[in-house]
Parts: structure tokens; sequence; C-alpha cells
């Protein structure tokens, strides 16, 4: 790996100073595409082949839309997918569905089951990462669900050791990093939010990412994304992460978090949050500039990269379009005032 940012850089990128701008992963889905959820599961009229032409649709419409809100890497917003594990589940040999479990409220989740060993039997995202790159005058990120999260938010029935799944299934996720790099992808975000809810086996994701990163050719970013935790319980131990890039959502708790990791000793580039994905609000530009100079307080301008603090999808779509193109401007005003000696590289007024 290498922590090479330069190659994101568009062409036409108007100022010296380069904040990479990008998302985390999803976003609200078209109304219509839920609505031909419904069809194609009620009706054979709505056959797989009309299916997959709207999902299509949805993911060149979605990728248009981050491209036209200027982001230097965009995604499709998985519209592929409906949730963070079962899409993956469905893939992995190994895994059983036994239907729906009460998650919160009157939410359901349906929680899959771990019965025999997990195989790598198809790719995951070949097809989204190709039709996304395809479509995209932008580079494409690949959002994953990371081996930790994908063990500990399922049952295990067949390892007795969710440690042990963690690992097994992490040797499948370098397997199909391995295909979707050979595919042309270049930024890989592997996503542990299960890492936020139990801290203290930061070094099971340290010995997964270990074994996801093994045998990547040079000069793929892979970025790791943990959210709604208190991160001081995995720092220092994730600078010994092998990452170029750390995500992380600050905004929703106004950087009170942030002093975790100024310093000198913060290692890989930061993923900044800038932007609350709880809050319906939008953020003015403003405001957001104000939160990026939060994150020159711990790496230099040349290593943050500038990103909503989590997946947008339960955001109403004008909103979130609008929070993304806010960060966007944003960005680029902060990327001025540095060119211009306006903010020094700690995010101070000179
Ligand atoms: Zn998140």
């Amino acid at each position: 790996m290498t922590g090479d940012r330069e190659r994101f850089r568009p062409a036409d990128h108007p100022n010296d100073h380069f904040l990479l701008t990008t998302v985390v992963g999803s976003y609200p889905k078209p109304t219509w595409l839920n609505r031909a959820r419904d069809l194609h599961d009620d009706s054979s009229a709505f056959d797989d082949e009309a299916w997959d032409e709207a999902v299509d649709d949805a993911s060149r419409l979605i990728t248009g839309e981050h491209e036209r809100a200027g982001l230097d890497v965009v995604c499709d917003g998985e519209m592929r997918r409906e949730e963070m594990v079962e899409f993956f589940a469905r893939r992995i040999g190994g895994y059983e569905f036994n239907g729906p479990v009460k998650v919160w409220g009157h939410n359901y989740f349906d929680k899959p089951s771990v019965v025999s060993e997990v195989t790598y039997d198809e790719p995951w995202l070949r097809e989204e990462y190709e039709f996304t790159a395809d479509v995209a005058e932008r580079p494409v990120k690949v959002p994953i669900t990371g081996p930790y999260t994908l063990a500990s938010w399922s049952f295990d029935e067949a390892y007795g050791s969710d440690e042990t799944l963690a690992y097994e299934l992490a040797d499948l996720v370098n397997e199909e990093i391995a295909g979707l790099v050979a595919a042309g992808a270049r930024y890989i975000q592997i996503d542990e939010p299960a890492l936020a809810t139990t801290p203290d086996d930061h070094a099971v994701v340290g010995e997964c990412l270990e074994r996801i990163v093994t045998g990547l050719p040079d000069g793929v970013r892979i970025g790791l994304h943990v959210c709604y935790g208190d991160y001081s319980r995995i720092y220092p131990e994730l600078n010994d992460y092998p990452i170029d890039e750390f995500d992380v959502e600050l905004a929703n708790g106004d950087y009170d978090q942030l002093d975790v990791f100024t310093g000198d000793d913060f290692e890989p580039d930061l993923g900044l949050g800038v932007v609350d994905v709880h809050t319906t609000d939008v953020e003015s530009v403003t405001e957001i500039e104000a939160n990026i100079r939060e994150g020159l307080r711990v790496v230099p301008p040349e290593n943050l990269t500038v990103s909503p603090d989590c997946g947008v999808k339960l955001l109403p779509r004008e909103v979130a379009r609008s929070k993304i193109e806010n960060m966007v401007r944003a960005a680029r005003n902060v990327e001025n005032d540095l060119d211009s000696g306006a903010i020094d590289a700690g995010g101070r007024t000179t």
C-alpha cells in the first residue's frame, strides 16, 4: 500500500492544496427503486431483467449525483445493497438465514447464521464496482463491510469462536479485494462499526486487517471506517493497523473526541466526518469549513480526507445531496484559504 492520494486529484482541480473529498458509502435510494423492489418481490411481471435494469439505472443516477456535487472520489451509494451484513452473507458460503429478529423499536434485521465453514464462492462486489467505474468519470471507492463486523453481527453455529470466524472471513475479504484490484479498484474502505461497541477487540481487528492486505499490490488505498464509539479505547493502537486512512465520525459529537488524535503521533491519513448524518439540518458552507479546520489540528492538508460522518442513506435525498454539495464547496474554500495563506496548515487563521 501507499498513501498516494495525488492519483485521486482531478486534472481540473482548481487549487494547489488538495483535500480529497469523498463519501462513506450509502445514499438514499430513489423512491421508485424501493417501489420497483416491491414489484419485483410480488410479481413475476417485474422480472429479474427488469429489476437489474432498475438497479443499474439507480446506480448510474446516484453516481452522477455524486459527481455533480463535485466529489473527487465517488461511489454508487450502495444501490445494490439492502443491508451491510446481509448483502455479504448472501454471497458467502456457510451462511443461512432463519428469518428476521427484532433489533430496536419496530425494526427487524435478518441476522444470518454461520452454519458451516465460510467459503468464497463468487465475487461479492465485482458487478457493482465494474458498473460504477464504467459510468463514473471520477475514481470509485469500494466500501466493504469488515470481517469483524460480519462475524459480530452473525450467529455463529460453526466455529465456536467469533475471533476464529472473523479471521476466516478476513481471508475471504482479502480474496474479494484481490479480485476488485484486478478489475481496477484502487480505493477500498473497510467498514467496522462493530469495533465501536467492543473496542477491547482492537487487536482482533488488527489481525483481520493484516490478513486483508496480504499480497495486495502497491498503490491500493485502504481506509478503515469506525463510527459512534469511544475512539480513545482503540487509540493509539490503531496506529499499528496496516491502513492508509482512518475515517471517523466526529461532527455528530461536535469534535469532542478530536483531542484523542491531536499531538504528533497520529499515523494514517485522517478521514474526517464534517457533516452530521443524524440531523436533517443542512450545515452551512461556513460551518463545514470550521469542521474541516478541526481536522487540520490532527494532520496536514495533504493527509486530510473530507467526508460525511457515516453513510447518508437514512436522510431525505435532497438533504443528503445538499450536505454533500456544501461539503465540497467548503473543502474547496479551505484549500483556497490554505493556498492564499489566510489559514495555516494547522487550521488557524493567520
Ligand atoms: Zn459509519
